[in-house]
């Protein structure tokens, strides 16, 4: 094992496998030519090497699970030792279900299940079953958080009930899912088993912000309605002092909006009159806001976040927060202290679905990029659940918009298999996103991730007309599906 330390010196890796005790050496590398050449600019970025020279596993993060299950299938099949296995890229179309009635089921009506299953229904009238079960009785349309963290959006508008769509005759179980069984398949709720034929997991990141110990007593969760809503009223009351925004660890949606976070907050306290005596600060283990989207984009959010005096802290490794001290502390660096501490907790894929044997060696489920196919037959996994690599190493955002489209791909291909036709619809990597940037602008990017070597983004300044096209987005996706 050998951990090489990105822009750090001789000395700082040295002292640091002291201070721990390592035994595995740790270099340096300084101008950060390695981390950027094999990481895709997460930091901690994990490689596993086989003894064929071949590499094996790479993966944002360190899921121990995973890695310890990649290793131990190095040590059992040394010689046929591959990497995660890619789905067969296309399976034999699944038959129609008894009596030629086919039951589809989708796992969570966020982002991806809402789409699949209006589609899916769309496609056809009531002869196939469409069930989708969420735990939560209402879609939450997450990006309008950022807005409703400074009290431009109400809890109540940014949600739409599920039960809604049993007028377009989608069957909605407002139930907890707590077992797939893939070879029976069939999903289990508290009060319910479901056979299934054809089954789309998108039950997006579960958010362990319990995994850090003092969340609960210091920060406020940026990602959950309580949280915004809790976020909002600190800042009403904030007289001044320091903001953290802090991304405890890689990786996490919707890679702007821990920008956007801050880019908000800046407007909200300079409206309050109160930004003169405040700091906000971002603290990150990226090297580079959005590092998949490249360095143009890095630079271009770094500058703004410059222009409106937001400090910025790359390759910031979180360890630990120390709730007495309001500190916030990296692993081997100073501690920060912060007076209002706003989060991005860690993510992991749902227990639901870790226990399923869905789960590759990165901690999510593998799927054929352009299918999202899984190799268990009629098993789709679309959204932040999901893992796509892309060409140049890196892992496709988890983002609203790529469930989105993922979604559409998902319910044309079993709505045109059971038709007892081929489907050809493939996800194409092209997606899109908005820069919130608070005083009524955001900035635009969009291109193709799917691009060879490198992700295509282009990036378009920022104007009135991309906050109000957000807007708009906002007001069409609450009023389309339901
Ligand atoms: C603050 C914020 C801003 C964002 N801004 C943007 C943006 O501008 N653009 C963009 O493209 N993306 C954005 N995103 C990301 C986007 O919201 C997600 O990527 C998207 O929602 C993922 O869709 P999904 O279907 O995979 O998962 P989700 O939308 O998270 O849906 C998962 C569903 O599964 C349900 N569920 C989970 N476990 C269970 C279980 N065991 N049983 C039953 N139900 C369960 C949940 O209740 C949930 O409804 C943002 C996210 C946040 C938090």
């Amino acid at each position: 094992m050998v951990y090489v330390g990105p822009f750090e010196t001789k000395e700082s890796c040295q002292s640091w496998k002291d201070e721990y005790e390592l035994p595995f050496p740790v270099i340096s590398d300084e101008d950060g030519a390695i981390f950027k050449q094999l990481s895709n600019g997460w930091v901690p970025y994990t490689i596993l090497v086989g003894p064929d020279g071949k590499v094996q596993l790479w993966e944002s993060e360190f899921d121990e699970a995973g890695f310890a299950a990649a290793v131990e299938k190095l040590y059992r099949e040394p010689a046929e030792a591959q990497p995660e296995p890619e789905p067969a890229a296309r399976l034999a179309p699944q038959p129609a279900g008894r009596a030629g009635a086919a039951t589809i089921v989708i796992l969570g009506g966020g982002a991806g299940g809402l789409v699949a299953a209006y589609h899916l229904r769309r496609r056809f009238s009531g002869k196939h079953r469409i069930v989708l079960v969420d735990r939560s009785p209402d879609h939450l349309f997450q990006s309008s958080l950022l807005w409703h963290m400074v009290g431009q959006r109400r809890a109540d508008q940014i949600r739409r009930p599920l039960s809604d769509l049993t007028r377009r005759g989608i069957e909605f179980i407002n139930d907890e899912v707590v077992e797939i069984d893939l070879a029976n398949k069939l999903v289990k709720t508290h009060s319910e088993k479901i056979d299934f034929d054809y089954l789309i997991v998108s039950l997006g990141a579960q958010l362990v912000p319990e995994t850090v110990e003092g969340f609960d007593e210091m920060a406020l969760n940026l990602y959950d309605p309580k949280g915004a809503g809790m976020i909002n009223a600190a800042l009403e009351s904030f007289s001044g002092g320091r903001v953290g925004v802090l991304v405890t660890s890689m990786p996490f949606k919707c890679p702007a909006a821990p920008y956007e976070a801050a880019l908000l907050v800046d407007s909200f306290l300079r409206k309050k009159g109160v930004r003169n005596k405040s700091e906000i600060h971002v603290y990150t283990p990226e090297h580079q806001p959005m590092p998949v989207a490249g360095p143009v984009m890095g630079e271009a959010i770094t500058k703004v976040l410059g222009k409106r005096d937001i400090r910025y802290h790359p390759l910031f490794t979180f360890e630990k927060m120390q709730p007495g001290t309001h500190t916030i502390i990296p692993s081997g660096g100073e501690p920060e202290k912060v007076d209002l501490l706003i989060a991005v907790p860690p993510h992991q894929a749902p227990d639901v679905v870790r226990s399923s044997g869905l789960i590759g060696a990165s901690g999510w489920i593998p799927v054929d990029k352009h299918t999202l196919r899984t190799e268990h037959e009629g098993v789709y996994a679309i959204g932040d659940v999901n893992s796509v690599r892309l060409a140049n190493g890196k892992t496709l955002p988890m983002a609203g918009v790529f469930a989105h489209y993922e979604a559409k791909v998902v319910a044309e291909q079993i709505a045109t298999e059971l038709q007892g036709q081929r489907s050809d619809a493939a996800f194409s990597g092209k997606g899109y996103c908005w820069l919130e940037l608070g005083g009524g602008k955001a900035g635009f990017a969009g291109g193709n991730f799917y691009n060879e070597p490198e992700p295509s983004v282009r990036l378009y300044p920022p104007m009135r007309f991309w906050h109000w096209g957000k807007v708009l987005f906002e007001k069409w996706w609450l009023r389309h599906w339901f």
